[in-house]
């Protein structure tokens, strides 16, 4: 079974226990706050979650959407809200399988596509979700079940943040800097990456 508010709750946790890392390598290549801007967002969504108790995984992931839109002023903000909103808005039932969870997660990646542009290679969280994205989706057609197919996901999802590390960014404040950018991990990449982690820590 799939449990969206101990998704949220475990992804709010590990942005608490990670902010300084994230607004370190935002410090890097973009304007250091990352870790800030994620932690305000996940905790106001923690916040919503507890006083309005969502009953489904569609809900939850809709209210998260809202949440992180409205409280999180730099990029990332509109971008996982997009992925939330996306994926809220692709799940079937919610009873969420391998297939589902791929399906819903596929959406959201298209959502933060439609709405940021990334391109693989461009040194943004696209690198790290596009890569699980792709393991989710081999292993609903494989039938792996969505533990097996989420620990894949994450090795997908750190490979691809790993990836970031060379890359020249072309989207984005670290954009700006051009070839300078190509040294340092992409703090957008690696928060993805604990999204991802915190979704495995849902299945019960
Ligand atoms: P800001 O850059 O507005 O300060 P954040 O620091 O919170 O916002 O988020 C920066 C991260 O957002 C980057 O590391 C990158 O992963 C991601 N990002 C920025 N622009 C885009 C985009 N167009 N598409 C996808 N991801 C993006
Ligand atoms: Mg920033
Ligand atoms: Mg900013």
């Amino acid at each position: 079974m799939f449990d969206s508010q101990l998704w949220l709750n475990g992804f709010a946790t590990l942005i608490e226990a990670n902010a300084d890392e994230l607004t370190e390598l935002d410090a890097a290549i973009g304007d250091a706050d990352h870790g800030s801007n994620m932690r305000r967002g996940t905790a106001a969504v923690l916040t919503a979650l507890t006083e309005t108790p969502p009953a489904t995984v569609a809900e939850t992931t809709k209210q998260a959407a809202m949440v992180l839109i409205r409280s999180v002023g730099g990029a990332s903000g509109p971008l996982y809200g997009t992925f939330f909103l996306r994926f809220s808005a692709a799940v079937e039932k919610d009873d969420l399988d391998t297939a589902g969870f791929a399906t819903a997660f596929r959406a959201g990646l298209d959502g933060v596509v439609a709405r940021g542009k990334a391109e693989a290679g461009d040194k943004t969280m696209y690198d790290a979700l596009a890569p699980a994205a792709a393991a989710l989706d081999e292993c609903a057609t494989a039938g792996t079940a969505l533990g097996r197919a989420l620990d894949r996901a994450v090795a997908a999802a750190q490979a691809g943040s790993d990836a970031t590390v060379d890359m020249l960014a072309r989207k984005g404040r670290a954009s700006y800097l051009g070839p300078r950018s190509i040294g340092h991990r992409d703090p957008g990449a690696t928060s993805a990456v604990l999204l991802v982690r915190a979704a495995r820590e849902a299945v019960r």
